[in-house]
């Protein structure tokens, strides 16, 4: 069978992560969560005072799955993976994800993961500008109050989680900075499936998104 490109868009909360992993799992391909790639950028820059750009050029990014299927990310050799999900680090990314020159690096990468290999890739920008012509798009959208929740039913497992109001304007915050940018901003990307994942279970996102699927 050829190798194809899965690409999976949409803003903050659309559920994209949990779906992409499940979606990879069904095919029996790789998954990239492009995201966790500009937010390791944000950590490191922010917290060691480094040049982002540089922090990207020479980022080694992994993933690694342990025998229980539980998945670390490590940037650099740390792992990071609960460090870029702080609402900090949702703060630091946007100011990186903007900055053209940390795109290009990490853009870069993300091709090279790709290479010689069926994958599922998730982010912003997968199906406009990182693998414009992938064999499949995916869009996903909610609406602003469901995607809010979601978040806070993640968070709400912490101590002290940020009230639903507090994280609905930081997703609002988000949306704007990801759609507004220069370069790289959230876009619909041409002949992209757009699932309203509003009132679906993640299930019937991951249905929908096989039925188009074909290889
Ligand atoms: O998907 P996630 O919420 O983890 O992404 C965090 C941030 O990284 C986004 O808000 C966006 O600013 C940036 N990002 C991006 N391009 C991608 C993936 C993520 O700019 N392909």
């Amino acid at each position: 069978m050829e190798n194809f490109v899965v690409t999976i868009d949409g803003p903050a909360g659309a559920g994209k992560s949990t779906v992409a992993r499940r979606v990879a799992e069904a095919l029996g391909v790789f998954y990239l969560d492009t995201g966790a790639m500009y937010r390791s950028v944000g950590l490191l820059a922010a917290r060691d005072g480094r040049d982002p750009v540089d922090v990207a050029r020479t980022l080694r990014f992994e993933i690694i799955y342990s025998e229980s299927g539980e998945k670390r990310i490590l940037a650099d050799g740390e792992d990071v993976t609960l460090k870029i999900r702080t609402p900090e680090a949702d703060k630091e990314v946007s100011r990186v994800a903007a900055i053209r020159e940390v795109r290009k690096h990490l853009i870069e990468k993300q091709r090279f993961f790709a290479r010689g290999r069926s994958i599922v890739l998730e982010g912003r920008d997968t199906g406009s500008v990182v693998f414009p012509d992938a064999r499949f798009k995916f869009y996903l959208d909610a609406s602003v109050e469901e995607r809010a929740r979601r978040r806070y039913d993640q968070l709400v497992q912490k101590t002290a989680p940020p009230s639903l109001e507090e994280i609905e304007a930081d997703i609002i915050r988000r949306d704007t900075a990801d759609k507004n940018r220069p370069w790289g901003a959230l876009t619909v990307p041409d002949q992209a499936h757009v699932v309203d994942t509003t009132n679906l279970t993640i299930e019937e996102v991951v249905e929908e998104i096989l039925s188009h699927i074909k290889t």
